[in-house]
């Protein structure tokens, strides 16, 4: 179905290079286009290996409907180009496409960020016996705000960021000045004369994030590989230790049944009288349940962990590209999970990190970044457990 959000062509061009852009490797692409194909309903999607004949790099298929015998049953040969927005596409690769297509019996679709020529378009679509379908990168990008693929948003604050002036909700709009030239600002519609907080230019606040979020939290693959590997390690370890501890409270729990079992005894033999009776028990359950509050604490920390903390580390060593991305609502999501009390100071923006991203991102030494994960677990437990239900649209 169709969105129909108002783009102008300038943003078009923008996103259309940005998306362009994003995708470091044409590898990279089609692992994008997997999940586009996926999305908008093909079965059995896989990138092909290197080595394929004919050059196809995805192959999928469509199961064929109800009771039909597989008689609709379709394949399809993917073809996928990773060009520049303003490339054409070589009218030679497409019919190659269509030989190998027609070879395997398949569909064709050919995918690419570029264009096709006007006599391209002629000559495949819908004219041969097996046409083949052109995705160009206009397409693409319209097909993935259709399909809520990453292009949900068209603003990336809208309900993120507060007024610093009047503490509204800050509004997102778009101004275009002509054809080619529009931008996103942020406004606050407070009237004038309450609050004097003047619009502020999506491009620039992203800018200052950029600055502010992405170069610290930038660590190679290396240095990640290091912290999730110390991690786990240092998690078994704790897990050994948090055994030893629940073994040693079980036994002291059981010790303490017993004073209360010793100390009824001695009131019952009379060798104490009711209110010394009622004070010793009191003191001795309240250790009784401080340690059982420690147990319950142990119980909890002690389910598996170590996972959601290697996802937070992926997650916050990957803050600059999830900020980079053309994808609107990847943007959003990262600003939603590591952002808060965010709210205008001026031209710029004002915000705190959440935990334990503040700690990450001002600890330059990643070494201690395995100390701070397993602190933050220990000692934020509630906190830990939502931040790893907001980082499922990360992993
Ligand atoms: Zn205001």
């Amino acid at each position: 179905m169709k969105k129909n959000i108002n783009i102008s062509s300038a943003e078009y061009s923008a996103v259309l290079q940005e998306f362009y852009e994003y995708f470091e490797t044409g590898y990279k692409f089609e692992e994008f286009l997997k999940l586009y194909l996926e999305k908008i309903g093909l079965d059995e999607v896989a990138v092909t290996q290197r080595s394929r004949d004919g050059g196809i790099d995805l192959t999928a298929v469509r199961n064929g409907i109800g009771d039909l015998g597989g008689q609709d049953f379709i394949t399809y040969c993917i073809q996928a180009k990773k060009y520049k927005p303003s490339n054409t596409i070589n009218i030679k690769d497409v019919r190659e496409l269509a030989y190998v297509a027609n070879r395997n019996k398949a569909m064709g679709i050919f995918i690419t960020t570029a264009k096709f020529s006007k006599s391209t378009k002629e000559e495949f679509e819908g004219k041969q016996v097996t046409p083949i379908i052109l995705i160009d990168g206009k397409t693409l990008v319209d097909s993935c705000i259709d399909n809520e693929l990453g292009f949900v948003y068209k603003y990336i604050f809208t309900g993120l960021v507060r007024c610093g002036c009047c503490g509204s909700l800050m509004t997102c709009e778009t101004k275009v000045k002509d054809d080619k030239h529009s931008y996103n600002y942020l406004k606050c519609n407070k009237l004038r004369s309450k609050c004097s907080q003047k619009p502020l230019n999506e491009a620039k606040i992203l800018k200052q994030l950029e600055n502010e979020l992405c170069l610290p939290f930038a660590i190679s693959d290396d240095m990640l590989k290091n912290i999730k590997a110390e991690v786990k390690k240092r998690l078994k370890e704790e897990n050994i230790n948090t055994a030893n501890l629940k073994r040693d409270i079980t036994i002291k729990l059981h010790d303490l049944d017993e004073q209360i079992k010793t100390l009824f005894r001695g009131y019952i033999q009379g060798k104490c009288d009711e209110k010394m009776y009622n004070e010793l028990k009191t003191e001795i359950e309240l250790e009784k349940e401080k340690l059982q509050e420690d147990m319950d604490r142990y119980l909890e920390i002690d389910t598996e962990t170590d996972e959601i903390l290697a996802n937070i580390a992926e997650v916050a060593a990957n803050v600059g590209k999830f900020l980079k991305s053309p994808i609107i609502s990847q943007k959003r999501d990262i600003l939603k999970l590591i952002l808060s009390d965010c709210k205008t100071d001026g031209k710029n923006l004002c915000f705190s990190i959440v935990k334990p991203f503040d700690k990450l991102l001002k600890t330059p030494e990643i070494n201690k970044w395995c100390e701070i994960l397993c602190n933050y677990r220990t000692n934020f437990y509630d906190d830990f457990i939502k931040l790893n239900q907001n980082l499922r649209c990360f992993i």
